[in-house]
């Protein structure tokens, strides 16, 4: 059994009319503790070709939980992996996920090694408000933008050859809450008696079966939020022959260690017609982007970004249909994020091809080309 705490921080920002009064609102989500986060401190926007108003609003993924209980089997066995040394050293892992750190998938939570209640350590000795982990946490999180993800699928593999020992999958899998507890997950039994945990995965995702050999890099199941989740992620948990956990960073068991601060990169980009009306909204963008809409709507802008350090600058920019900028939103942060979602949006005063330009750091990351019409 896990312990549980969450802690959602949150903070909005609101501009409203073309001379953008900027009001900050920080507000508790969850009963979890929360410090007022002053995110934005230049917003700006010119000219008078768009009769816009704009919410601009952020969020940081922090901190979320996790497990349940020991696992409510669907399927187990209990497999005698063949050569049990049950020493660390005989096991090295791949990541769980395919892609790129940043892009793909960001770690928002190390294992609490502080072995205490109410106190945070992770491997790099980080403590208390510092830690980059939470109360009793077993595992790494490695966090994906948004339901998207889960809707294409991504794979999650397993990090080390092994036996699958144990499978859920018939749980709900879009939570964004700790209402349900109960996850899905897969269990697998390394060579050396080992096992590796991947949870909160998608429901009916899982491709292998309890008693089957896996190799490293094969799939085992799609990343999800089903349990006790707060946001799309795998719970990432090794533990030893005694069922003791291990940290396999602290262990340096990757064979490439991901890094502790992901670097700064936009995860993804999503484009809605209709502004991203709450937090859950902006988690779950459509699938495909729009590529136009009605000059009456707006148009909603979702930002999802890694590795966010105190003074980066976003910039999302508007090039109008002949060409010439047009209008800008700038954020500038005051404090990191790890991952963060933001959501923007835009009215525009006349139809044609318009485009979006994103830009982290003055660095150009993304475009992309709506048609009002
Ligand atoms: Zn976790």
């Amino acid at each position: 059994m896990l312990k549980s705490k969450i802690s959602v921080r949150v903070a909005m920002v609101i501009t409203v009319s073309i001379w953008m009064t900027v009001s900050l609102i920080a507000f508790q989500n969850c009963g979890a503790d929360l410090k007022a986060i002053q995110g934005a401190e230049n917003i700006s926007s010119q000219e008078g070709e768009i009769s816009n108003s704009y919410v601009e609003e952020f969020y940081e993924v922090n901190d979320f939980e996790e497990v349940n209980s020991d696992f409510e089997v669907e399927n187990s066995i209990v497999s005698s992996a063949a050569s049990k040394s049950c020493r660390k050293s005989d096991l090295k892992f791949r990541l769980p996920l395919n892609g790129a750190q940043g892009l793909r998938w960001t770690i928002n939570n190390f294992v609490d090694l502080a072995g205490r209640k109410n106190q945070l350590r992770d491997y790099r000795g980080k403590t208390g408000r510092n830690a980059k982990t939470y109360d009793n946490h077993a595992g790494i999180d490695f966090d994906v933008p948004n339901f998207r993800a889960m809707q294409r699928n991504y794979a999650i593999v397993a990090a080390a050859p092994g036996v699958v020992e144990r499978i859920k999958e018939n749980q709900f899998d879009k939570n964004t809450n700790c209402n349900r507890k109960i996850w899905n997950a897969v269990l697998i039994r390394h060579n050396n008696g080992f096992t590796s945990t991947y949870g909160h995965l998608k429901k009916n995702s899982v491709p292998v079966k309890v008693g089957q050999r896996v190799k490293a890099g094969q799939k085992i199941g799609v990343v999800g939020s089903s349990g006790c989740s707060y946001h799309p992620h795998l719970h990432f948990e090794v533990r030893d022959c005694a069922n003791r956990v291990v940290d396999p960073m602290q262990s340096n068991m990757f064979r490439t260690k991901p890094n502790y601060n992901s670097p700064l990169r936009l995860m993804d980009l999503a484009l809605k017609a209709g502004p991203f009306k709450s937090y859950v909204a902006l988690q779950k963008p459509p699938l495909n982007n729009t590529k136009s809409i009605l000059l009456a709507q707006k148009l909603g802008i979702g930002l999802y970004v890694s590795g966010s350090k105190a003074q980066d600058l976003y910039r999302v920019r508007f090039i109008n249909p002949d060409g010439r900028p047009a209008f800008k939103h700038e954020v500038r942060l005051s404090k990191d994020f790890d991952l963060s979602l933001w959501r923007f949006d835009a009215k525009f005063g006349r139809r044609g091809l318009w485009t979006v330009q994103i830009f982290l750091n003055n660095k150009k990351v993304r475009t992309a080309k709506v048609r009002v019409r």
